[in-house]
């Protein structure tokens, strides 16, 4: 795909990047200087044989990359991605959506992976399983581990689908149609204990999100938030609390992840860190400042711009969110879009806990 990236280009200073110790290699295009910085814990992979304007792999360890996958929708780029774990196994957590399988399938090769032991999947949302009946096409015969709940939906995704376009529209059909994956390499994701994979389950993004720890990598999918590296060691974390949300549910989930020792946190969007449990920890307390923040604002505010009231509220107040007004038009227009989905979430969890409130008294 010939699809350049351009995420936060202005934002960051080449010297900067060179400091941070680095080693750039003359004739890559600018993008990677972007993307070292954006990905700050890791480095691009130079072995490639591929054009150069294509999605570049980073690679977090010897044994770890991150495979992006940008879509063809404008600020969908370093949003998505795949995690090759390519050690005495090797296995894929996430897959990406149906447009971009081709340049999974293109980049793995490029990586010398020629047979895929697994494929791990956080949750059954098109933007991370997608892909997988196409997938499985190229790979046949390769496990897929989901959620119980998961699997009757990878089997015949006739819903899936019909949700996704359903909530997303235009940004499904860029995703591309869900095909179904042969029931017989579909596994629960609970009973799963080989290759030295742990399964979490993690609901809250949705209720069948699952994470995994494999080594000293722990996948945290969605339960963590979506992060995005900010120039100067900053971050960006946002909540991933689409309706239905239930304040609980994610923060049990979170604690769990706290129990798992790991020395890297790999997100789904999109990234990895080794400030962990930090991370984790922020992003709870992050839950309970937005309850609090947004449990304000409704209980003054019932209007047609209460989302949009709650985001400036938030926009304020929110240290995580810090980074938001800096980044670049369309990156910034995408998470408006998923900041008010996470709002909605939010929203419909309190209008439920003040009528059951209600209720009682
Ligand atoms: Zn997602």
């Amino acid at each position: 795909m010939v699809f350049m990236n351009s995420t936060a280009s202005s934002m960051v200073q080449e010297g900067a990047l060179s400091e941070a110790g680095f080693r750039i290699d003359s004739g890559f295009h600018k993008n990677y200087f972007v993307k070292l910085k954006i990905q700050s814990e890791g480095k691009i992979y130079h072995g490639l044989n591929r054009h150069m304007t294509m999605d570049d792999v980073i690679q977090f360890a010897s044994d770890l990359y991150l495979i992006p996958l940008d879509q063809e929708i404008p600020g969908f780029t370093d949003f998505i991605g795949s995690w090759l774990y390519k050690g005495d196994r090797t296995l894929l957590v996430d897959i990406g959506p149906a447009a971009t399988v081709p340049n999974l399938v293109q980049a793995l090769e490029d990586l010398g992976v020629h047979t895929v032991d697994a494929v791990l999947l956080t949750h059954i949302h098109i933007d991370h399983a997608g892909g997988i009946g196409d997938f499985i096409s190229y790979f046949p015969g390769t496990p897929v581990v989901c959620h119980a709940t998961g699997i009757p939906h990878l089997k015949d995704p006739t819903r899936v689908w019909e949700g996704s376009l359903k909530t997303l529209g235009d940004m499904a059909r860029a995703y591309g149609p869900i095909r179904g994956v042969p029931e017989d390499l579909l596994q629960d994701a609970a009973q799963f204990r080989e290759f030295g994979v742990l399964p979490i389950l993690t609901p809250g993004h949705a209720p069948h999100h699952v994470s995994y720890r494999v080594e000293d990598f722990l996948f945290a999918g969605e339960a963590g938030g979506v992060y995005m590296a900010l120039p100067d060691d900053g971050v960006h974390l946002r909540p991933a609390t689409p309706p239905r949300f239930y304040l609980k549910t994610s923060v049990q989930s979170l604690k769990s992840l706290l129990d798992i020792p790991h020395k890297l946190l790999c997100y789904a969007h999109f990234g990895a860190t080794r400030r962990s449990p930090e991370m984790l920890e922020a992003h709870m307390h992050q839950l309970f400042r937005w309850a609090e923040l947004i449990e304000a604002q409704i209980q003054r505010d019932s209007g047609p711009h209460v989302v949009e009231h709650c985001m400036e509220a938030l926009l304020k107040k929110d240290p995580l969110l810090a980074g938001w007004p800096h980044m670049k038009g369309a990156v910034r227009d995408r998470e408006r879009y998923f900041f008010h989905n996470s709002i909605k979430g939010f929203i419909g969890y309190l209008s439920d806990k003040a009528e059951k409130n209600k209720g009682k008294s």
